[in-house]
């Protein structure tokens, strides 16, 4: 899961256009997902995702700017 997310951070600063396109469609799901939590940690991003700005995942606690950019998966299948 490290790995994933490490990549997800890439991702994150590299804003590739096709990664941003399924970020998108995660990122809405996350977005209305009851396990999304604001992080008070993560509070430095700055994330072209607004929906996600500054957002972990409360099941697997990923930070959720690089967990949709990632090579990983919803912990509960939404994508
Ligand atoms: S990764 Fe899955 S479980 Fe976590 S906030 Fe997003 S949709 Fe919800």
């Amino acid at each position: 899961m490290v790995q994933h997310i490490l990549s997800g951070w890439k991702n994150y600063l590299a804003k590739s256009e096709v990664t941003n396109t399924v970020a998108q469609q995660r990122a809405a799901l996350c977005a209305s997902c009851p396990h999304a939590r604001q992080g008070k940690l993560l509070a430095f991003i700055n994330d072209s995702l607004k929906e996600i700005e500054g957002a972990y995942c409360n099941i697997c606690k990923c930070p959720l700017s690089a967990k949709v950019r990632s090579t990983d998966i919803c912990p509960i299948h939404k994508w």
